[in-house]
């Protein structure tokens, strides 16, 4: 059916996501071990607007992230939706920062992938066996659970499937909680996402959500990007919330979220630690410097909270 197609359209986004992200870091734009597990070849150039594109979006979520597990000194959930291939936890365990338990979930055909290749590949599964102290790891074709380390496959426009899901394997609504959604909501309709944001509300009373997708889509440079896609059959049915950084922050507060913030990514790029983007800067010559602010300025980091435990995730000075 026509919905099937355009489903499988938006699982295939998750290979261009990690195949751009493979590319930039085999070019040291930052360092991810583990891709290669997930994306095995370097694969076609992709443009310096591009590779710097991803590194400021890696950078600009991976701070508001590690912040947050910080402030909880660790005592904290992650939840990654619509997670693809992404390697967020390995890259946490490596740098002592796992959550007491990371949650994942996507469709159960990207979910079945990716425990394929943690099935067979030793670097991928090493860390799941080291963070997992009894014999009750349960991996078949479609979930993964262990400890510290949880994969769902579910479809996040199935709310109650995925609360049933997520509570069946030990998710606790009274830790605080971080989601994450990392050009995820933006192929779902308003209706679903809301309602995605608005159970995530009603869920956590301490949590914070972290939204990453475009904005600024009703301009020029925005219906390209969006006729691009359309090339392409995938739809961003969630595009309406795309039109300005005051939609996104809109679409939280009419969700139960008590505060919410958002910059588009220009911003965010001229905010990381001078220092290594004098480094990454120097990886590779741009010349149209004019592209790279285009194309920045139509994505952005939105992030959400509840602070019941008052941890002090309602500042929105990171
Ligand atoms: N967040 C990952 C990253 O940044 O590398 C992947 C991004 S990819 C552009 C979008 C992901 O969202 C895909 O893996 C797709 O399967 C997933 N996704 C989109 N809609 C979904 C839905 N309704 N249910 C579950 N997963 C969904």
């Amino acid at each position: 059916t026509d919905s099937d197609t355009a489903d499988e359209a938006v699982r295939a986004t998750c290979d261009d996501a990690s195949t751009c992200k493979r590319f930039a870091t085999s070019k040291g734009y930052w360092r991810d071990p583990y891709i290669q597990y997930f994306i095995r070849s370097v694969g076609e150039r992709k443009a310096p607007e591009i590779n710097r594109g991803y590194y400021a979006r890696v950078q600009g979520v991976n701070h508001l992230l590690d912040a947050f597990i910080r402030r909880a000194e660790c005592n904290c959930q992650v939840i990654n939706l619509g997670a693809g291939l992404d390697t967020t936890f390995w890259r946490l365990k490596d740098e002592n920062l796992l959550p007491r338990k990371f949650f994942e979930v996507d469709f159960p055909t990207v979910v079945a992938r990716k425990i394929h290749h943690i099935k067979t590949k030793p670097p991928l599964s090493r860390a799941i066996i080291e963070t997992h102290s009894t014999d009750s790891l349960l991996l078949d074709a479609h979930s993964l659970d262990s400890d510290r380390f949880c994969i769902i496959g579910v479809d996040l426009r199935d709310i109650s499937n995925l609360d049933e899901k997520l509570k069946k394997f030990q998710l606790n609504p009274e830790l605080p909680t971080l989601l994450l959604s990392e050009c995820v909501l933006v192929y779902m309709t308003p209706s679903h996402s809301s309602n995605l944001l608005h159970w995530a509300a009603e869920t956590f009373h301490t949590a914070m959500f972290i939204n990453y997708e475009q904005v600024n889509m009703s301009d020029r440079f925005g219906q390209v990007m969006i006729e691009n896609l359309q090339r392409r059959h995938c739809t961003l049915a969630g595009v309406e919330a795309c039109q300005s950084l005051e939609s996104q922050r809109e679409r939280f507060l009419k969700n139960g979220w008590e505060h919410a913030d958002a910059l588009d990514m220009m911003t965010v790029y001229s905010m990381l630690p001078a220092d290594d983007v004098a480094r990454m800067e120097r990886l590779e010559f741009l010349d149209e410097k004019e592209l790279l602010e285009q194309l920045l300025q139509h994505y952005s980091i939105c992030w959400a909270s509840r602070d019941k435990l008052s941890l002090g995730n309602s500042h929105s000075d990171y």
